[in-house]
């Protein structure tokens, strides 16, 4: 094993996981570890508009793992981490989602909380370490805060999400919904994707109890730019599954202003889709109101339905 040690987030990152990377690279320095921010994808247009914002470069790319000491952040399941993380060494775990199948051979430093977003982890992380948070780093951990919660309206938000959002935007003299509505903006320029753009850009793939499932997710505040073009959406979430083998493959596309989701959905087992989400599909179709996150709202009734 080499000693190279690389902060990661997950596959097709969002803006969490690509500011959390480099945040707890930052921190670790400041610490005196050496420790490199990477991603495994390319950032979003959202995460661009923030990094260009703060002025700080993109992690390094680093597409296969093998041999590498990994600290995974935003994430802890092989099925969305890096390739070749299964012949590296995942030394640290910084996340807020369910408990993955991650693996180690050693004793591992694990920070998980459920929380609204791994930026609020990090902060909590540099006042464990009385470390100061320079303005950059603190513009990018606000940006994967407000993200992730979608401006503190997801249900995932907690009370400490918003006292660290208050803060972040104290400190760098923004107000936190005006600043959430620019980020909003990014999120939802989706007019200029391709119908495969749109099903692979913020998408997740699972594993439950042996069935493979793909779930995308579009949040914006034109969700008809792409329902509109439902059977070309639907055609590539098809070419997507049948390449990766999914049992079935649902895109939530979630509107921001409304805060419910409408659901596309692909392949098999669309019974145990509707039982487990209390809804029904029709021409590929399925409405879900007061679902905002994918975390919360739909991966866990799907992994009870399919357990
Ligand atoms: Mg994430
Ligand atoms: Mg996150
Ligand atoms: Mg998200």
């Amino acid at each position: 094993m080499s000693d190279e040690t690389y902060v990661i987030g997950h596959q097709q990152p969002d803006t969490d996981t690509i500011c959390s990377a480099i945040a707890y690279a930052h921190l670790k320095q400041e610490l005196g570890e050496e420790v490199t921010a990477a991603r495994c994808g390319e950032p979003n247009p959202e995460t661009r508009f923030v990094l260009d914002r703060s002025d700080v470069d993109a992690p390094m790319r680093l597409d296969d793992a093998t041999g590498k000491r990994l600290i995974l952040v935003d994430h802890n399941e092989y099925s969305q981490t890096v390739d070749g993380a299964r012949d590296a060494e995942v030394v640290e775990v910084i996340d807020h989602h369910r408990l993955g199948d991650v693996e180690s051979s050693q004793p591992l430093y694990v920070r998980m909380e459920p929380i609204g977003s791994t930026a609020s982890i990090l902060t909590k992380l540099y006042d464990d370490h009385d470390i100061e948070i320079p303005d950059s780093i603190a513009g990018l951990l606000l940006s994967g805060l407000l993200s992730d919660t979608v401006v503190l309206r997801s249900p995932t938000t907690t009370p400490t999400d918003e006292e660290i959002a208050t803060r972040l935007a104290d400190q760098l003299g923004v107000d936190v919904e005006s600043y959430g509505k620019e980020l909003l903006q990014q999120k939802s320029k989706i007019g200029e994707m391709s119908p495969r753009e749109m099903v692979t850009g913020d998408f997740k793939e699972f594993d439950f109890s042996g069935t493979p499932v793909g779930i995308g997710q579009v949040e914006t505040v034109e969700p008809d730019a792409v329902l509109q073009q439902r059977d070309a959406v639907l055609d590539a979430m098809q070419e997507v599954r049948d390449e990766q083998g999914y049992v079935f493959l649902t895109l939530l596309v979630t509107d921001l202003l409304e805060e419910e989701t409408t659901a596309l959905f692909v392949g098999d087992h669309q019974d145990v889709f509707e039982e487990a989400l209390d809804t029904t599909v029709e021409d590929g179709m399925a409405f879900l109101p007061g679902v905002m996150s994918r975390k919360k709202q739909v991966v866990p009734p799907l992994e009870d339905a399919l357990s």
